[in-house]
């Protein structure tokens, strides 16, 4: 028996492991992870890990023994270039190829890399892996003044880290508000204002022409020839999905591996799971979607680690998300984007809201704004397909937890 291999040690990778054993699948299981060390979080990197609220131990998804007592097999520091797919076996850029039963892609997403002149001075960084989280904080310490290249979730929490810190930070945007792929315009006013009110600077509709320095950057320089002051600068202009290996296996790719309603590929021996992946989804009628989310990549590892062991079923869990940005806590439950209608439930004066995004007469979605007990209740009711109508959602006396019971 070669049992299951993993490719990636991330998020998606460590949780098929520790949910084919809580399965009880007792064959062996190899994860392949290019980043050194064992499964880490990410999610902290860009709030406790950068705030120094956490250190490296703090990011560990189990401790060390773990793996032994669940017979984990994690390779670190491992590259896996190829597979050979009729051979089922995995090669390495080490020469090493380890035969697999099953072979699970859990490869995640890469930065997506700034494509103008200075883009690699000394000052400018990304953050996806420890080990970029590291530089940063580094460079975070010694920064003057910051300047953020992106409104998306990363760029906003480290904002709200500069701005706390007392530190001069400008958020520059090429559309014209913050989180504009991923929230309702009313949810992206109410976050802007916050930061606004921290100290934060906006500047929207503005495109990045290039970087300027010498030795290192000195200011990022815009297409309008206005140049934003900057000893430091954080590119967070989204992620790309790690899919080359799944291509050049001959495996379809479309904005990702492409697989089907099960997190299957076309080959009965691979499945692919987490951030890398795209997946037709019931929560967007039927469409094909990649989402990048701890959810994501949890709830897809149990679905595929169910079906290795005997118990198949469709990925149906309703996607949800956070991120902490300052004060405001936005959790995001079901698939908003796109909506045609959205209603508000809460309290504008204290910033406590949620958004009910409707897509037709159905709820497609609820952004809630330090109002985590709606969030729990949007779950809930996405996932047992009940749906307020918008007048209901927006009436303060109406009992949306005995809807969603
Ligand atoms: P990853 O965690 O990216 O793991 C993939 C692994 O595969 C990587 O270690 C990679 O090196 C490895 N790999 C790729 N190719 C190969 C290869 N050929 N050979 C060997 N190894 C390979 N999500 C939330 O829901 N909430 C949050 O608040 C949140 N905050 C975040 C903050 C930051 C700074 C970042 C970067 C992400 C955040 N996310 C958040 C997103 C979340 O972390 C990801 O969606 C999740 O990590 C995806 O898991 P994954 O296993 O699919 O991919």
């Amino acid at each position: 028996m070669n049992g299951i291999v993993v490719v990636g040690t991330g998020q998606a990778g460590f949780q098929l492991g520790a949910s084919l054993r809580e399965s009880g699948y007792a064959g062996p299981v190899t994860l392949v992870g290019e980043e050194p060390g064992l499964p880490y979080g990410r999610p902290p990197l860009s709030k406790a890990y950068m705030l120094g609220k956490t250190d490296a131990a703090g990011l560990a998804l189990r401790p060390e023994a773990y793996f032994a007592e669940h017979r984990l097999t994690v390779r670190g520091g491992e590259r896996a270039v190829a597979i050979d797919r009729a051979a089922h076996r995995l090669h390495l850029a080490s020469g090493e190829a380890l035969a697999y039963d099953h072979l699970v892609l859990a490869t995640g997403s890469r930065n997506r890399p700034l494509p103008v002149p200075g883009a690699d001075l000394a000052g400018i960084h990304q953050l996806r892996t420890l080990a970029e989280a590291d530089g940063l904080k580094a460079a975070l310490a010694e920064a003057r003044s910051v300047a953020v290249v992106g409104a998306g979730f990363i760029g906003l929490e480290f904002a709200a880290i500069c701005a706390q810190k007392g530190l001069p930070v400008t958020v520059i945007e090429g559309l014209e508000r913050p989180l504009a792929r991923s929230v309702s315009a009313g949810m992206a006013a109410r976050i802007e204002a916050s930061h606004a009110r921290a100290g934060t600077r906006f500047l929207f509709g503005s495109a990045v022409s290039g970087i300027v320095g010498t030795d290192r950057a000195r200011a990022v320089a815009l297409a309008d020839g206005r140049e934003v002051a900057a000893d430091l600068v954080l590119v967070g202009i989204g992620v790309l999905p790690n899919d080359d290996l799944a291509l050049s296996a001959g495996l379809r790719v479309e904005n990702g591996i492409a697989v089907d309603a099960m997190l299957a590929t076309e080959d009965p021996a691979i499945s692919a799971i987490g951030d890398c992946t795209s997946v037709p989804s019931p929560h967007a009628a039927g469409a094909r979607v990649r989402i990048e989310s701890v959810q994501n990549a949890v709830d897809g590892a149990r679905c595929v680690a169910a079906r290795l062991t005997g118990r198949p079923s469709a990925f149906t869990a309703v996607p949800w998300f956070w991120s902490d940005q300052g004060p405001l806590k936005l959790q995001i439950a079901g698939l908003c984007q796109p909506h045609d209608r959205a209603v508000s439930r809460g309290d504008p004066e204290s910033g406590a809201v949620s958004v009910f995004c409707y897509r037709g007469e159905r709820l497609a979605g609820v952004e809630s704004l330090n109002r985590p007990a709606d969030h729990m209740i949007a779950r809930r009711l996405l996932q047992s397909g009940r749906s307020p109508t918008p007048d209901e959602a927006q009436d303060p006396g109406f009992d949306l937890k005995a809807l969603a019971l």
